[in-house]
């Protein structure tokens, strides 16, 4: 306390700075100006959230599948008539073009309604073969909801990324807690708020604020599952303090994506592919094209086309521009830093360069011919940059490609070999002679292998992400033979053994067959 301020005046500055430090502001980043505050949750108000989910946890598990469509079904509704006013919000927290914000909101709805019509069929219980063996049994498993589901997500694609958390854990009958990133928290609160106006009394969906604790807060929260989208390194953060409860995550992590041009590609389309998907959203796309690996034949003239698009578009906040601003500022240094270190390794910048990136602004920027161990090549830059680099074959695309930490997604544009490439790739998912068109079918899984993380968003695997499997089995008849008795005899022992080895004590014909021409058919029907 200063030495010459009353107690009272003193009391007053305290309490009002405590009221400032628990506001959270969001700004446009094209300005700076602030366009949302708001109040922002501790841990108390995490586990009060958590708790209410909880008592709706119960209803919402119990009205079973056809009730959760009709919601799902409504809460869409909502959300397409309401579309432009998403975007509004989309547009003010994170800079991106209106249209682009649109796209995203539209494939989020494009998901729910595959949802709604595909939960039960991939949850519901379903008769399964007993085997042999227990065949006076019947059997069945059934997919069901884990209760509460926490979720964290990031800023890039502030709906369509989170939805695809969100949505397939309502959609498998759980309620959700949701931490929007600091930079978006209006994009979480207009979501939880729609839905509440489709289900006034109760909590489905809720929103939490905040920065770091408090998503650290929802981790140690009595939730049953974590959905995390973001960087890696938060990414560990999260399961290590999960780990704390033995809470399961899912982690959607980082990318460093390549696209694969062969020599027979349609050099035009793969240019456009390589463009949209290194410059749109500004570059800040876990599933962005960052590198290009192209055969050596007609990279020059992929270069050539990928520079023209490049030069043709650019980001600003004027009616032309395609681009906006990179959302989070602190990331324009990482942009720099890699575009400067590929230069100094010996790469040359076709397109841009260092000066390309500003205090809001990065403009495309193509590099070639960059080094593998370069920041470019090895470390997620995501920003509008691609390195491309020229290969003598396809073979070298793909361990190249395969060589990073990550494996998110990827694309490979080629004539005849499209399908075989993209099965050689270690990805989560790969589109062929498109870019990132996997993740707008609602019905394929969603994430990635090592240090993009694991487990799966979106299709049966999306929603079978958050329940538990529960098998059960019943008695129809009783056994020939009662396996689970003491009073099991000996004769009963040896026809046991008996049925087993006429079951399966003889090699089938496949199976004595030289393993090494066991291995050559295999690869020869994938080459077909
Ligand atoms: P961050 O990892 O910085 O943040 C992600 C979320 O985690 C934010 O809500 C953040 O809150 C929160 N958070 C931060 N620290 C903690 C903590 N200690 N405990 C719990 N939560 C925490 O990622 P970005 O928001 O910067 O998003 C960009 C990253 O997301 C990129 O790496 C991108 O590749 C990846 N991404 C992956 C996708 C995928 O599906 N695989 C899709 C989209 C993006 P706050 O913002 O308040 O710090």
């Amino acid at each position: 306390m200063s030495d010459t301020m009353p107690q009272d005046q003193q009391d007053q500055q305290d309490q009002q700075h405590q009221q400032d430090r628990q506001k959270l502001e969001s700004f446009d980043p094209a300005t700076g100006d602030v366009v949302g505050v708001h109040a922002v949750d501790d841990a108390a108000s995490v586990e009060a959230a958590v708790a209410r989910a909880r008592a709706s946890a119960a209803w919402w598990a119990g009205i079973g599948f056809d009730a959760r469509a009709e919601v799902l079904g409504q809460w869409r509704a909502v959300l397409t008539r309401r579309m432009a006013q998403l975007a509004d919000v989309v547009h003010a927290e994170t800079g991106k073009p209106h249209a682009d914000a649109q796209l995203e909101i539209g494939l989020a709805i494009d998901h729910l309604a595959w949802i709604g019509a595909k939960a039960e069929k991939v949850l519901g219980r379903h008769r399964v073969s007993p085997g042999l063996l227990l065949a006076n049994h019947s059997a069945s498993v059934e997919y069901l909801p884990l209760g509460v589901v926490g979720v964290i997500g990031p800023w890039n694609y502030p709906v369509f990324t989170p939805m695809g958390s969100i949505a397939y854990a309502l959609g498998a009958g759980n309620t959700v807690v949701f931490k929007p990133s600091e930079l978006t928290p209006g994009v979480g609160v207009w979501l939880a708020d729609s839905l509440r106006e489709v289900v006034p009394g109760q909590h489905l969906l809720q929103t939490v604020i905040g920065w770091g604790e408090t998503g650290t807060a929802l981790c140690r929260a009595d939730i049953d599952k974590l959905a995390f989208t973001g960087s890696t390194a938060t990414g560990k953060k999260v399961m290590a303090t999960c780990a704390e409860n033995l809470t399961p995550v899912v982690i959607e992590a980082g990318g460093k994506d390549a696209l694969i041009v062969d020599e027979d590609a349609d050099l035009d389309a793969a240019a456009e592919a390589a463009a949209w998907g290194a410059f749109s959203n500004a570059g800040q796309t876990c599933i962005g094209v960052e590198r290009v690996y192209v055969h050596e034949k007609v990279a020059d003239d992929f270069i050539g086309r990928l520079s023209e698009r490049a030069r043709a578009v650019h980001a600003g906040v004027d009616a032309e521009a395609k681009l906006g601003p990179m959302t989070m500022s602190s990331q324009l240094e990482v942009v720099r830093s890699h575009v400067d270190d590929a230069i100094a390794r010996g790469g040359r910048a076709v397109v841009g360069g260092p000066e390309s990136v500003d205090d809001r602004f990065a403009q495309p920027v193509v590099l070639v011919d960059v080094p593998e161990d370069s920041l470019a090549v090895t470390e997620e830059t995501f920003g509008p940059t691609v390195v491309v680099n020229r290969v003598g074959c396809m073979d070298e695309a793909v361990e190249k490609a395969n060589a990073g930490k990550y494996g998110l997604g990827g694309a490979v544009f080629s004539g005849r070999r499209g399908a075989e490439i993209a099965r050689q790739l270690r990805s989560g998912m790969t589109s062929v002679n498109a870019v990132i068109a996997f993740a707008a079918v609602p019905s394929l899984p969603f994430g990635g292998v090592g240090d993009s993380g694991f487990g799966r968003i979106h299709g049966a695997d999306g929603l079978k992400e958050f329940t538990y499997a529960k098998a059960v089995t019943r008695q129809r008849m009783k056994p020939v033979l009662n396996l689970t008795t003491f009073e099991r005899t000996e004769e009963q022992d040896t026809l046991f053994a008996t049925m087993l080895t006429a079951l399966h004590g003889r090699a089938s014909q496949i199976g004595k067959r030289p393993l090494r021409e066991r291995v050559a058919a295999v690869r020869e029907k994938r080459r077909g």
